[in-house]
């Protein structure tokens, strides 16, 4: 295996990390305090709408597509664009900046692979422009939406229309002053096998009956201006060409969108903990308690190790996935998604703890972005699909493979000895 960046990725990445120095990081004070103004609610920062203007002109756009979407990508593999959201992952909020940003980034994938011509000119070149936004709704507040059969809301044709009846909540973006689009999950066929019963519909935001309810809190903060919005659709009417690849194929959609999706959100977590260690041990330099630097500590010295190892294997881990996604598709990749998907939050949960503590107060405060990374890699343990859901299904495919080779009398799995 070579472990070494190819020239057309250290190219990319070293400017990208020169546009990080000259635009991002200098901006990072401004965004927070103007995203943490009550007086702000819903608005979008100008400083990201700035920056999206110049990243467009750098040509730092789109890279999360990968090559295989052939007209629609930049060209980056899943390989060559993992290290690239990685140091996108420094600032979480550079994502949309670079029009990478989550939920788009799966609704732009969706489109690109399953949607029709029509819905590619209507909604996926302005997603891809950067001029609009959008919302993926599928987990509802009434059943245990970890497993997405459980799906509720229904989508019933009335002539040449879809009519839409029921619930979703945590609907991340919903808020967003550029949203225009939502991609809804419901069930078309109660009657079908159970990955046959749900499909997905486009809805344009502002149609007659799709009601916010509310924007559901994190930790107390809302997230301005993206939001989670709980939704009430009340006879919600769309047309049916508006359905994405058929009725039923909800789940071979789901299935798609959340390949790349996914890997990509470890490589966030990887980059937000790399971040991390970086500004603690800067910190654990700078101070000195009780007459000596706190990076003098063999307490402290352990913590920056171990935080050292764990983003070094998550990294690897990370880069194999996104070459087995390359090589196998999201498929042959599962197991490694499974695994990214686990390690992923915890790494960054994990880090920020350390680096909370070795700031002290100011790890805690507004004053680093640690404490939203922290709650970043918080709720990501529950928001990309629970850890127990992604180790259960990881453990299914690794005791199936062992299973496997008992069978096969190979690996030395029986004991002969017995
Ligand atoms: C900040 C945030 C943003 C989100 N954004 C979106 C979005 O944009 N669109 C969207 O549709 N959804 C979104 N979600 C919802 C998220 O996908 C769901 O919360 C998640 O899938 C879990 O579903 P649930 O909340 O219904 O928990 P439940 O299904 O009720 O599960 C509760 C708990 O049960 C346990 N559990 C579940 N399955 C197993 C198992 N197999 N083995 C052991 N324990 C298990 C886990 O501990 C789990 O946390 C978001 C959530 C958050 C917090």
């Amino acid at each position: 295996m070579d472990f070494d960046y190819s020239p057309k990725v250290l190219e990319a990445k070293e400017r990208l990390e020169a546009f990080m120095d000259e635009n991002v990081y200098p901006a990072e004070r401004e965004h927070h305090d103007f995203v943490m103004n009550s007086d702000n609610l819903w608005k979008q920062p100008p400083v990201v709408e700035a920056l999206k203007d110049k990243a467009r002109e750098a040509g730092i756009w789109n890279w999360f597509l990968p090559a295989e979407y052939g007209e629609w990508s930049p060209g980056f593999t899943n390989l060559e664009f993992a290290p690239l959201a990685e140091v996108m992952g420094r600032v979480p909020w550079s994502f949309e900046v670079f029009n990478c940003s989550a939920p788009d980034r799966g609704n732009m994938e969706v489109l690109a692979r399953f949607g029709s011509a029509e819905q590619q000119d209507q909604w996926l070149r302005p997603l891809l422009e950067g001029r609009i936004r959008s919302t993926y709704a599928m987990t509802e507040p009434q059943v245990a939406s970890s497993d997405a059969t459980n799906m509720q809301l229904t989508i019933e044709r009335d002539g040449n229309e879809w009519v839409l009846n029921g619930r979703k909540w945590w609907s991340s973006n919903i808020m967003h002053p550029l949203n225009e689009i939502l991609i809804t999950m419901g069930v078309t066929d109660p009657g079908a096998p159970r990955h046959r019963q749900h499909s997905m519909v486009l809805v344009p935001k502002d149609t007659p009956g799709l009601e916010v309810v509310r924007a559901v809190e994190v930790f107390g903060n809302y997230h301005s201006p993206s939001g989670h919005g709980e939704l009430k659709y009340t006879d919600v009417r769309v047309p049916v060409d508006n359905i994405i690849l058929g009725e039923g194929e909800g789940f071979t959609i789901a299935q798609g969108r959340l390949g790349p999706g996914r890997f990509q959100y470890a490589m966030t977590n990887v980059g937000m903990a790399q971040r991390m260690l970086d500004l603690m041990c800067a910190r654990a330099d700078q101070r000195e308690p009780f007459g000596r630097k706190i990076s003098e500590r063999s307490s402290v010295r352990q913590d920056i190790a171990r935080a050292r190892c764990s983003i070094e294997q998550a990294r690897l881990l990370v880069l194999k996935a996104a070459a087995e996604m390359d090589k196998s598709g999201a498929k042959g990749a599962r197991d490694y998604i499974s695994m990214v998907k686990i390690i992923g939050p915890k790494l960054a949960h994990d880090v920020a703890e350390r680096a909370m503590q070795i700031f002290g107060g100011k790890g805690v405060s507004g004053d680093t972005p640690i404490a939203d990374m922290y709650v970043t890699g918080r709720l990501m343990r529950i928001a990309d699909g629970p850890d127990e859901v992604h180790m259960n299904q990881l453990a299914k495919f690794t005791m199936g493979q062992v299973e496997m080779q008992r069978q096969a009398g190979t690996g030395g799995i029986e004991w002969h000895g017995d």
